[in-house]
């Protein structure tokens, strides 16, 4: 018999009832130490309490009004953002996949307005992840997510990840209208662009004239060291589209765009009833004006360093098991030898979370306020954890 929640998800025998800080508790009282944060989410760990307090606060005086009247904090959190990025407006989302839907219609919109309505194509690369939704995953196009779910939504020309020749022939065509990229592949296994790459798609879409569209959901708000990950290659995108972290464990998500390129998005294009509401937007302030606080990065990008240092070394120890370490900030990559989910399942029994990723990667993503402790705690773990791997017991 199915079971009462859809069996969408393989999930491990593990109920947490507690958060604190990088702690998640077990029913049974054990404490994990939580490297995966939800999958990148909870950016400033577990019931913070500057969150607590901001969305206790929201929900004592108001949850949820449609978006056909004013809203203080989704202002508020649009007035951040504009301050803190490239982005003259924001939309606001519920998910980084309605994120996705937005960033498509408003590159398709735009060259529509702009009297040029054959650019509906969009390049995408192998290895991508943009969500599970019609648009997401045929943005993304792999077999694995699109299998039996056709016919999918058209207007998407996927390219091997690093194939600059096979980009330059693609995106000259006259029905391609943007790039959509993640500067740090998540799901594809923490595959970073290097800076160089990402500038040359900046030039690249400069010289041709198309939008280029960042999907930061993943590796945005700190997750790098930088407050969006695109500021490391000194280039800013068109459109970008973020959740995750932004929310620090409440729903949201965004998408930011110049002027120019929200330019076709007039009142009456797009909508969303839960989009931008008090609570979320409430909470979306807080972690904005933590993570843009005085030192906060700098701290995020000391520990990301020492982390990685560790790491390296963790690598050196196990060579049976793993191979290296990749990634920026805090989104880290152990590329494995032996199975990733072998190393996330014995992980489990030395009570620390990480996630599993394509290309036999274990995803490191802690809390970026991490502490040093917990960097030796999660090193001691892991290293018990991939002894057991390397003994197969
Ligand atoms: C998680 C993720 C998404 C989808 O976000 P949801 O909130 O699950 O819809 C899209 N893009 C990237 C890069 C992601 O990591």
């Amino acid at each position: 018999m199915i079971s009462t929640v859809l069996p969408t998800y393989t999930r491990a025998p593990l109920t947490f009832v507690k958060g604190e800080g990088t702690w998640l508790v077990e029913a049974d009282g054990r404490r994990f130490l939580d490297l995966g944060a939800g999958i990148a989410v909870n950016a400033l760990g577990h019931a913070h309490p500057a969150l607590v307090a901001a969305l206790s606060e929201q929900a004592n005086s108001l949850w949820h009004v449609s978006n056909l009247y004013q809203i203080k904090a989704q202002q508020k959190l649009a007035d951040l953002l504009a301050e803190h990025t490239f982005a003259d407006t924001t939309f606001f989302t519920n998910s980084g996949t309605e994120s996705c839907e937005l960033a498509v219609k408003m590159a398709r919109k735009y060259w529509h307005d702009k009297g040029q309505p054959e650019r509906t194509d969009i390049i995408t690369f192998e290895g991508s992840f943009h969500g599970r939704s019609a648009a997401g995953i045929a943005a993304a196009g792999s077999e694995k997510m699109t299998h039996g779910m056709g016919p999918l939504l058209p207007g998407f020309v996927h390219l091997p990840f690093g194939d600059h020749d096979a980009l330059r022939a693609a995106a000259t065509s006259k029905t391609v209208g943007a790039i959509l990229v993640e500067p740090v592949q998540g799901e594809g296994g923490i595959r970073p662009l290097p800076d160089a790459c990402l500038k040359g798609l900046r030039d690249l879409c400069d010289e041709l004239g198309i939008l280029m569209i960042l999907d930061e959901v993943q590796c945005g708000v700190g997750r790098t060291g930088k407050l969006f990950a695109h500021e490391w290659a000194g280039v800013t995108p068109d459109i970008m589209m973020v959740a995750k972290g932004i929310g620090g464990g409440f729903p949201l998500g965004a998408v930011l765009a110049t002027e120019d390129a929200a330019s076709g998005m007039t009142a009456g294009t797009h909508g969303s009833t839960y989009g931008g509401n008090p609570l979320a937007c409430a909470v979306g302030v807080k972690v904005m004006q933590i993570v843009t606080g005085d030192g906060f990065l700098a701290e995020v990008n000391r520990k990301a360093g020492a982390l990685r240092q560790k790491l390296e070394s963790l690598v050196a120890t196990h060579p049976s098991v793993f191979e290296s370490v990749r990634g920026s900030g805090l989104m880290l990559g152990l590329k494995c030898v032996a199975a990733n989910t072998d190393v996330v399942a014995a992980g489990y029994d030395e009570e620390i979370l990480t996630v599993p990723a394509a290309d036999n990667v274990v995803r490191l993503l802690p809390p970026l306020t991490l502490t040093d402790d917990e960097i030796d705690a999660a090193l001691t773990r892991l290293d018990r954890a991939a002894t057991k791997v390397a003994l197969g017991v």
